[in-house]
Formats: C-alpha cells, structure tokens, sequence
C-alpha cells in the first residue's frame, strides 16, 4: 500500500517540478558536507553566498583543518550558529585528514564517525555527491512524510528507513528533493495550499479535510526561536567587534 502511495506521490512531483538538483553549490564531496554543516538553521541562498568565498579560501579537509576557529567563526558569521558549526567542521576535517587519509570516507558508517556528521549530513552526500542511495529527511520531508501518510513517526531516522523501505534505492535523493521543494513552494507549515496542490487526491490529510496552517514563529514564540536564543548567537565574533575600532570586516568576507 505504502509502495504504491510512494510512487504515485514521487511520479506526480516529478512530473510537476521535473529533476532536482541538490540546492547547495559545491565543487568536492568535501564541500557539500560542509555546505550542509553550514545549512542547519540557515537558508541554501546565504550557505551559497558565504560558502563561494569560504572554498576559495579553503578549498578541502586539509585547509579547514589548519584553520583558525575564530577566522572560521567570522567566515561563516551570517550563517548562524557560527561556533558550533566552525568547531564541527574543523573537527570532521581533521579526522579526515587524521583517520582517513585526506578523503571523504564514501559509506554512511565511515560519514557517521565524523563529529557534527549524523544521517540527514551523511545522507546528502552519499546521494548528492558520491552517487549513492541517500535520503536525507530534514523539516520539509519530515512533515510532508507525516501529512501525506507515508510515515507517522516524528523521528527522522525512522522516517528514512520507512521511505527507504517502500522506494527504490536510486530515487532516494531525487525523492526528497522533490518532497523538499513541494514543501517549500505549495505545502509550507504555516500555509499548505490544499485547494490547489497536485498531491491532494493522494494526501492524507487533504482527504481528512484537516490540514491546517501553522501559525507562523511571530510575535509569541520569538523568543523562543533558536536562533535567538542560541547563547553562540548572542555575541557576533571578534572580527565583528574590531569593526567598532575602526577594521571594516564584513562576517563572510574574506580577511
Ligand atoms: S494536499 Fe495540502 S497538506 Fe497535502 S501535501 Fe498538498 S498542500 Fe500539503
């Protein structure tokens, strides 16, 4: 039953949005990880924008191993969360030219030993890059899986295996790149377009006549938001405050 929802669903989103290409620019394998490190909380337009400088300055495992945290930091300021992410990307760099010899380990078991790796990360760079079966499940995929009635877990890793396990290995990456700009163009969470969506006939929630928009992340849950309220999103980094000194030095920008 799941098998054949799967399908109808993959068929009809790719006849409406045709192939989908990975949304994140990168030249390596290396660099969609990166890319996608520098992606949680953060919109694939900005990683692109900050991420044309970030390679040109360091291109592979071996420069952000050797980098510095705080240039790092400044680097990828505007991506948010620029602590965290530096301090995993120098460290899955490192191991990489440590454990693995200078190169992207190409199987899920040798992506998950990299610290700040976990599935979602592993998964676009085992389908995007190294041409395997990857079916990475981030918040569009998560919630189209769930109103569709492909999954009714909440849990991303029991969503892939569910997925995973109704739909052939090589649609995998173009399935949630399909799931994923259905959820960012028609079926957003706090507007889905039911009336007028190519999915409806096959969605569940669409035939239970309950989907409803979220109410956006305004006014209440502001303060909640985790950018916000990240304590690594306080501060601006030290290249930022030299600003106030007089050294112009714009987050992203290269020194
Ligand atoms: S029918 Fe509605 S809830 Fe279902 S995928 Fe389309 S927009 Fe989303």
């Amino acid at each position: 039953m799941k098998t054949a929802l799967a399908k109808q669903v993959y068929d009809k989103l790719l006849s409406v949005y045709g192939p989908q290409k990975c949304f994140l620019e990168h030249m390596t394998p290396f660099q969609l990880l990166v890319a996608t490190i520098l992606s949680a909380q953060c919109t694939d337009k900005r990683v692109n924008m900050v991420t044309r400088d970030l390679f040109r300055r360091w291109p592979d495992a071996a420069a952000f191993a050797a980098c510095s945290q705080d240039e790092l930091e400044q680097a990828i300021f505007t991506c948010g969360f620029y602590h965290a992410k530096a301090t995993h990307i120098i460290a899955a760099s490192k191991a990489i030219v440590e454990q693995f010899h200078g190169e992207l380990p190409g199987t899920m078991e040798g992506l998950l030993r990299l610290p700040g790796v976990g599935r979602k990360t592993a998964n676009v760079v085992l389908g995007d890059a190294l041409g395997q079966p990857g079916f990475p499940v981030d918040t569009h995929v998560r919630r189209l899986a769930q109103l569709i009635g492909l999954s009714d877990s909440d849990v991303p890793d029991v969503i892939e295996a569910e997925i995973c396990a109704v739909t052939p290995p090589e649609t995998w990456a173009q399935f949630s790149h399909l799931l994923i700009v259905h959820g960012r163009t028609r079926c957003p969470a706090n507007r889905p377009g039911c009336p007028s969506c190519e999915l409806a006939g096959l969605c569940r929630q669409a035939k239970s006549g309950t989907a409803k928009a979220k109410p956006k992340a305004g006014a209440k849950t502001a303060k909640a938001s985790p950018r916000k309220s990240s304590s690594s999103a306080k501060k601006k980094p030290a290249a930022t405050a030299k600003t106030a000194r007089g050294k112009r030095l714009r987050p992203g920008a290269a020194s």
